[in-house]
C-alpha cells in the first residue's frame, strides 16, 4: 500500500466521498513513482508501465450497487481483472465470485472463500476442471446444451445447475450470445433431459453482452427467464435462483440499466416469490479503479510544410495492457502525467486539446507490429519528449488480464494501491 496518510502531510479525516481527494491520492502515488526514476541511469525495466489502483473506488461502486440493486447479490467476474487486492476487498465486502477456469477458482478458494460463494459460469467446461471443482466442493455451474448435461451427469451429478439462456446482445460491446446460451425453443427439451439424467437444475442465468447499452435487453431477458422458470416447474424442478449476469458499465448508464432491471425483477421475480437474485458484474467493479502510467520511450518527428507533428512510442501497447483496444473495443484517452520535468497530473495542461494550436501526436506501443497503435491523433498544448510520462484512466477492465508477452515485453506490471475510502481501508486492515 502506498502510505497515503503520511504522504505530503495528509491525514485521514478527509471526506472519503470527495472525488478531489481520490484524485489527489492517485496523483501523489503517480508522482512519487515517476519522480524517483532516473531515466538516464535506471536499470532496464525500472521505467516500466505501472498501475495505480484506488480500492476506495471499488468500495464506492459496491455501495452504488447496493443502493440501485439491493436484492441482487453480485458475484464478481474474476476474468475482468483478477488483481489480488481487488479480490480481497470484494471478498471482505461479501460478494460472490464468477469463475471460468480452474486457476480462477483456485485463486478464489485460496483466499479462504467458501465454495458456495463461487459460480463456475462457463457453459462449456473442461472435463478435468469439472472433476477439480467436484473435489473442491464448488457446486454451482452453468450449462446451455445437451452434451454438457451428459458430461456433468458423468463427472459431477451432484452439481447445482443454471440453465443459461440466449439474450439479445446486439447493443453490447462484446457479444456473447453467438457463442453461448440456449434459445427458448430448446430450453424445454434441455430441462426434460436434465430430469431424465437425474440432474439438479437450480436456476436460470443469462448475460446481455459485456458493455451493454440497451436496458431493454435486461427486461426481455428477465421475461424469458420467467418463462423458463415455469417450464422447469412443469418438469418437476423448483428453481431457487436467477442469475442476471454482467454487462453493467460504470458510467451513468448504470443507474438507468439498474432501474429497468430492478423494475423487471420486481414484476417477474418479486421479493415474496422467495427467488434468490444474483449477478456477475466484472467491468462495473474494476474499470474506474485503475489508472495506468506509461513512459515515452521514443519520438519520431514528422516534418510537414505547416507544422511538425510527432509519433510517440510508449512502453505499453495493444499486446500489453491496451489489449482492451483489440478485445474490448475501447478507446483509452491519453493525458500527460509528466513533461519537461514537471508533473502535470490532473491539471489543464495534462488534458488533450481540440484547439488547432495544440501539437499533434499519434501514440504507439513498443512492439514491432504496425497494429500496435494506441491513438491515431491527439493534441496536447505542450511538446512531449523521451522520458515524459502519459497516463490513462479507467484501465481496470479487460486490460492486464489479456496482456501478452509478445516481443519479450513484461506483462506483469506493478500495481500501487491507494484507498480513498477510509471505510474500505479499515476493512482491509482488519482482515
Ligand atoms: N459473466 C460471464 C459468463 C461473462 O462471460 C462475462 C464477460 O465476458 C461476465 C460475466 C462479466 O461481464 P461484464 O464485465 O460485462 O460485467
Amino acid at each position: 500500500f502506498f502510505d497515503y496518510n503520511n504522504h505530503h502531510g495528509h491525514h485521514d479525516h478527509h471526506d472519503g466521498r470527495n472525488a478531489n481527494w481520490a484524485k489527489e491520492l492517485i496523483g501523489d502515488a503517480l508522482r512519487d513513482r515517476v519522480e524517483n526514476i532516473d531515466h538516464e541511469f535506471c536499470e532496464p525495466g525500472e521505467e516500466d508501465t505501472f498501475f495505480v489502483a484506488d480500492l476506495g473506488e471499488v468500495y464506492r461502486q459496491h455501495l452504488r450497487w447496493k443502493l440501485n440493486l439491493p436484492r441482487v447479490k453480485p458475484f464478481y467476474a474474476v476474468k475482468c481483472n483478477p488483481d489480488p487486492k481487488l479480490l480481497e476487498l470484494l471478498s471482505v465486502l461479501g460478494t460472490g465470485f464468477d469463475c471460468a477456469s480452474k486457476n480462477e477458482i483456485e485463486q478464489v478458494l485460496n483466499m479462504g472463500v467458501d465454495p458456495s460463494r463461487i459460480i463456475y459460469a462457463q457453459p462449456c467446461k473442461t472435463n478435468s476442471y469439472v472433476r477439480y471443482v467436484a473435489s473442491r466442493g464448488v457446486r454451482q455451474m452453468t450449462f446451455d446444451n445437451a452434451d454438457e448435461l451428459r458430461k456433468i451427469a458423468r463427472l459431477y451429478p451432484e452439481a447445482e445447475l443454471y440453465l443459461r439462456i440466449l439474450t439479445d446482445d446486439s447493443s453490447s460491446l462484446c457479444r456473447l450470445s453467438l457463442k453461448f446460451g440456449a434459445s427458448l425453443d430448446s430450453t424445454d427439451s434441455l430441462l426434460a433431459l436434465a430430469r431424465e439424467l437425474g440432474l439438479n437444475v437450480v436456476g436460470v442465468s443469462f448475460h446481455v453482452g459485456s458493455g451493454a447499452s440497451d436496458p431493454c435487453a435486461f427486461l426481455k431477458a428477465v421475461q424469458d427467464a420467467h418463462v423458463v422458470f415455469q417450464q422447469a416447474a412443469s418438469h418437476g424442478f423448483s428453481l431457487k435462483t436467477l442469475d442476471v449476469g454482467g454487462g453493467f458499465c460504470s458510467d451513468d448508464t448504470f443507474e438507468q440499466m439498474a432501474g429497468v432491471l430492478r423494475a423487471a425483477l420486481d414484476e417477474y421475480f418479486p421479493a415474496h416469490s422467495g427467488i434468490n437474485l444474483i449477478a456477475e458484474p466484472g467491468r462495473y467493479y474494476a474499470s474506474t479503479a485503475f489508472t495506468l502510467a506509461c513512459n515515452v520511450i521514443a519520438r519520431r518527428t514528422i516534418e510537414d510544410a505547416s507544422a511538425a507533428s510527432y509519433m510517440v512510442y510508449v512502453n505499453d501497447g495493444l499486446y500489453g495492457n491496451f489489449s482492451s483496444i483489440m478485445f474490448d473495443h475501447q478507446h483509452p484517452v491519453a493525458k500527460v502525467l509528466r513533461s519537461g520535468g514537471r508533473t502535470l497530473y490532473n491539471t489543464p495542461a495534462a488534458e488533450s486539446t481540440d484547439c488547432v494550436d495544440g501539437i499533434e501526436y499519434s501514440i504507439w506501443g513498443p512492439t514491432c507490429d504496425g497494429i500496435d497503435r494506441i491513438t491515431d491523433s491527439i493534441r496536447f498544448p505542450l511538446l512531449l519528449d523521451v522520458g515524459d510520462w502519459l497516463y490513462f484512466e479507467d484501465m481496470g477492465a479487460y486490460t492486464k488480464c489479456s496482456a501478452t508477452t509478445f516481443n519479450g515485453f513484461n506483462n506483469n506490471h506493478d500495481v500501487i494501491y491507494v484507498c480513498s475510502e477510509p471505510g474500505a481501508k479499515a476493512l482491509l486492515d482488519l482482515h
